[in-house]
């Protein structure tokens, strides 16, 4: 849905959960990437900004409650903006009153026969049976349009292609079911020119007193929905507003942004072409599913649930400082078991993806899983001081571990590379301090 905006939200989303430290310089970039996707999604400049701002300047002084990630901190900032953004709450359609009377209004070619039979069907699966009156006087294939769609629902309609008066037709059609309990009336949405179109719709407005006049826009002319809606809304006091044509359209978020700020909810998006592509617009949860929220909270529990802080700094600080031991190593083992593969995680953190000491990347679970067996058959004092593992040692962890003294081995010499790495990695730039604040931010 709405193209590329999803994805690239998602992107931005998924970049920040794997940020370690979320700084003055992160915020600026994601909210960058932010204002690139929505001015690609046709979103107002104006708006975007506005809306870039409020995330900026949230994010930076806005302190996260306590055991929150900076990550997630700034990821539920964006996501309570851009639910702002397309109109806070629901608003769900409430029928009240008996009969109500609904009335649709836009333009040919917008949606709205279609739009007509998916909330017809919609309120159908609520039990309701609502009532149709076709008074499109300009567009003979609506009348036909309605017949099949009502037939095919079973449900009444009311038309006369012969007559050319669209406002005795609504009164003939509001007459006719006026013991229903719900009537839909469809108007033109095209006439010889907009004004009379308008002032057509303002009369239809006067007769048939609707309690809910809903506009139905398409969602592919982006951010010209907003002058669409409000040249409607001279006419007739526009309740709730639908827009169509949100699957695959990539101005779709302009024209949902655009039509937030009109002041009439949008109560249902379309789609698709088929009568079933129709929902309930719910601004929390159709952010929540554009940003991907799913994804990116589970790649956040990922990291929140990994291990316990204090562990992972104390191991990256030995790893830096060169005492890293195999208890140390062993720690690391863990973390990598309940986040992922290594390469995977130090990829997540911005500038250190490539830098992963040839070792560790060549690492496969399998061989961690082995070498977890072997360090469990050590001693507490052979991980913490593995220079005293020689031969007689070697044969007794092999013996206890089921393993081959040769794989003891093999992991002695995996330790002390590692160790040699990582000590390289602290001395070349990324100080020990440094590193081991990103490990434990990204940990947290
Ligand atoms: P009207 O002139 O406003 O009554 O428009 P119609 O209901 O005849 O629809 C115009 C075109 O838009 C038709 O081809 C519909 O199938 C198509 N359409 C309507 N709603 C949607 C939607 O949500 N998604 C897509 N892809 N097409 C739609």
């Amino acid at each position: 849905m709405l193209g590329n905006l999803g994805r690239s939200l998602t992107d931005a989303m998924k970049k920040m959960a794997g940020m370690a430290v979320i700084d003055k310089k992160a915020v600026k970039e994601i909210v960058k990437d932010i204002q690139r996707a929505l001015i690609q999604g046709d979103v107002n400049i104006k708006l975007v900004f506005e809306l870039s701002k409020k995330i900026e300047d949230r994010a930076l002084n806005e302190k996260p409650d306590k055991g929150v990630t900076a990550s997630k901190h700034v990821i539920t900032i964006v996501y309570e903006e851009m639910v702002n953004l397309v109109g806070k709450e629901a608003h769900p359609l409430e029928i009240t009153g008996k009969p109500y009377k609904i009335m649709f209004l836009g333009l040919q070619g917008s949606g709205k026969t279609t739009t007509i039979g998916k909330l017809a069907r919609y309120l159908q699966k609520k039990g309701f049976n609502p009532a149709i009156v076709s008074t499109d006087t300009w567009r003979p294939a609506a009348y036909e349009q309605l017949k099949q769609l009502t037939e095919e629902l079973h449900i009444s309609l009311y038309g006369d292609p012969e007559n050319k008066d669209a406002v005795d037709l609504a009164k003939k059609g509001l007459e006719k079911f006026k013991n229903q309990k719900i009537i839909i009336f469809d108007t033109a949405g095209r006439h010889k020119d907009e004004q009379d179109l308008f002032d057509e719709m303002k009369e239809l407005s006067s007769v048939v007193n609707p309690n809910e006049a809903i506009l139905v826009i398409d969602g592919t002319i982006g951010q010209q929905a907003h002058d669409q809606a409000k040249a409607f809304a001279k006419t007739t006091d526009v309740g709730s507003i639908i827009v169509t044509k949100l699957d695959g359209s990539a101005k779709g978020g302009g024209a949902l942004s655009t039509v937030a700020e009109i002041g009439a909810p949008i109560k249902f998006i379309g789609t698709g072409e088929k009568i079933d592509n129709f929902e309930v617009f719910d601004p929390s949860r159709f952010i929540s599913r554009l940003l991907g929220m799913g994804d990116i909270q589970t790649l956040i529990e990922k990291a929140e649930e990994a291990v316990d802080e204090d562990v992972a700094e104390e191991t990256m600080k030995h790893m830096m400082s060169g005492k890293f031991t195999i208890k140390d190593m062993e720690n690391q083992f863990q973390m990598m078991g309940k986040m992922g593969p290594m390469k995977q995680i130090m990829n997540m953190i911005p500038g250190l993806g490539g830098k992963l000491p040839k070792e560790a990347s060549k690492m496969t679970e399998d061989k961690i899983n082995q070498y977890k067996i072997i360090i469990s058959s050590m001693k507490e004092e052979e991980k913490l001081n593995p220079k005293i593992i020689k031969h007689s040692r070697i044969h007794r962890i092999a013996k206890g571990s089921g393993r081959k003294p040769e794989e003891v081995k093999d992991l002695l010499k995996y330790y002390k590379g590692t160790k040699k790495a990582m000590k390289g990695l602290g001395k070349r730039g990324l100080g020990g301090g440094q590193m081991g604040r990103l490990m434990g931010q990204f940990m947290k």
